[in-house]
């Protein structure tokens, strides 16, 4: 069987988590984990759910169409206008420009 070069896949991967905030961190941090490690992984189409209403996604990142092209990088929930880069200064902080 051979697929195509753009097929589309969707990995579904358990965790327990207190609440939506906490699942939208958890899956921003295994995200870009798995982005640093190959190109296959589309982090603005990444969406969590609860186990028993999987028809229900919640966005975990803005991926709003930004003027000049690219998509916005920020969680789903940012109060700073859209970007598209996420800039780490220090360990375990990350800020965004
Ligand atoms: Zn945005």
């Amino acid at each position: 069987m051979s697929l195509s070069p753009g097929t589309r896949w969707v990995i579904h991967l358990p965790v327990t988590v207190p609440d939506l905030a906490r699942a939208r961190m958890l899956a921003r941090t295994a995200a870009r984990a798995l982005a640093s490690l190959t190109r296959a992984v589309d982090t603005g189409e990444v969406t969590v759910s609860e186990e028993d209403s999987q028809g229900v996604r919640h966005r975990v990142y803005c991926d709003r169409l930004l003027p000049g092209g690219g998509r916005c990088a920020l969680p789903t929930d940012h109060l700073v206008p859209c970007t598209r880069r996420i800039v780490r200064h220090q360990r375990n902080t990350l800020r965004f420009r």
